[in-house]
């Protein structure tokens, strides 16, 4: 593992990412010379936001950019607003990028996104404001053929609107594919909202189909109920699954006979969190991690599954919703003791692959029926699966490690093909 000079030794993200690279290397061959490609961004850009306040004084944000792999496309990667947002955060998110569009084989690279700010303390003025000025200082490494933005923890499709007016501005006329996730009225896609839940959903049930795991009567617990968790939880409950504990930012709840996830998610409109919710009943945070539980879904932020927690945990299939929720030497425990993983690029590249479609429908300017878009989703969820799964067999190996080997054996390909230049 080698660390680069503006990384810390406690960037646990980014040192997760490496510790990650180090362990396909044995299985890439040949392809292995160019590894050192995917030990560092090709480009990092920080950037410093000042907008105006509605009381009319000045703050400053930072903000990233970071273009972890150009190799196979443009980058492509979300936004965060988030107030531990870091310049090792958006770089183990970038590289994540470069993995799951390569095992996705979509024709994209990585990169991600990102300002330190806690969104909801700034009015709706504020955000565009902070929205708009983050994009034009990120403008000229952005564009449809260069880095395509889309939504994260953080931020939405309004967002998504005002960076491509934004951009557009700049540019003298509309340019709808520089960014994916935006409102369908802009050039959005239909199904792009509930698309990385939906995945979670269809890869949950092609692996449980796999494992033996019925869905119907399978106790889930969910880490997040936002846009993935929300719809992941929502989706499986449809199919007879009983989703029994729920955990957020406010706390955890539990109902051994099942949360009602309609009425939940619509308490959710107007509540800041599962806390207050009366259909189930309150238990402790660290109670939350030993309930019986068949499937886990986490689906909030990185660095959840502590080892520990994977000593604990009762459940036998884990489904990441969230991008690096499992610390390294968590997913060891959780091999040991056979608890089968679907790994973040897997399970959640359902939104990246609708922001794919959406860029293609951009490009052609022919927009698809939702229930189009949804089947050629269910069908390349599927696929993916099925082709990791049969790589795990093959080298008896952890589904991520298995993942990381077909995205790898993609990425080196096509960095050996390109060669090095000058040469
Ligand atoms: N932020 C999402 C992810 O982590 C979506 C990225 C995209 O659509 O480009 O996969």
């Amino acid at each position: 593992m080698t660390n680069l000079s503006y990384i810390q030794q406690h960037d646990k993200a980014w040192l997760t990412f490496l510790e990650q690279i180090d362990r396909v290397s044995p299985f890439l061959e040949d392809l292995k010379e160019h590894i050192d490609i995917l030990r560092r961004p090709k480009r990092v850009l920080i950037v410093d936001v000042p907008i105006v306040m509605d009381d009319g004084s000045i703050r400053h944000f930072e903000g990233y950019r970071v273009q972890h792999s150009l190799t196979r496309g443009p980058g492509k990667g979300g936004i965060r607003y988030h107030p531990n947002v870091d310049l090792n955060e958006v770089m183990a998110l970038s590289a994540w990028m470069t993995i799951k569009t390569a095992v996705l084989n979509l024709p994209f690279g990585g990169a991600k996104g990102g300002v330190r700010v806690d969104p909801k303390s700034l009015s709706p003025r504020e955000l565009e404001r902070l929205t708009r000025r983050y994009t034009s200082e990120i403008a000229h490494i952005i564009g449809p053929q260069k880095d395509i933005p889309a939504p994260d923890v953080g931020t939405n499709q309004n967002v998504m609107g005002w960076i491509m007016d934004t951009y557009s501005s700049g540019q003298g006329h509309t340019v709808t594919g520089v960014v994916t996730g935006k409102p369908v009225h802009l050039g959005g896609s239909l199904g792009r909202i509930k698309a990385t839940g939906r995945g979670v959903y269809i890869t949950g049930c092609a692996i449980a189909k796999k494992i033996n795991l019925p869905i119907l009567g399978a106790k889930i617990a969910v880490q997040g109920l936002g846009n993935v968790g929300g719809e992941a939880a929502r989706l499986f409950q449809e199919a007879g699954a009983i989703i029994t504990s729920i955990q957020d930012h406010t706390g955890t709840i539990h109902h051994p006979e099942g949360i009602d996830i309609p009425k939940l998610l619509d308490y959710l409109q107007h509540a800041a969190g599962v806390a207050g919710f009366e259909g189930a009943q309150v238990i402790s945070n660290d109670d939350f991690w030993t309930t019986d539980m068949d499937i886990f879904i986490p689906a909030a932020l990185e660095g959840q599954i502590t080892v520990e927690r994977a000593q604990n945990i009762k459940a036998k299939l884990i489904l990441e919703g969230a991008n690096g929720p499992t610390y390294i030497e968590a997913d060891d425990i959780l091999t040991q003791r056979n608890i089968i993983v679907v790994p973040d690029v897997v399970c959640n590249s359902g939104g990246v692959t609708v922001s794919y479609f959406e860029w293609v429908q951009d490009m052609a300017s022919f927009f698809w029926s939702e229930e189009e878009i949804n089947q050629r989703l269910d069908k390349l969820m599927v696929q993916v699966v099925d082709d990791v799964w049969n790589m795990a067999n093959q080298h008896l190996c952890s589904l991520r490690t298995a993942a990381y080997i077909l995205a790898c054996r993609r990425i080196l390909t096509a960095r050996k093909e390109r060669g090095v230049f000058p040469g």
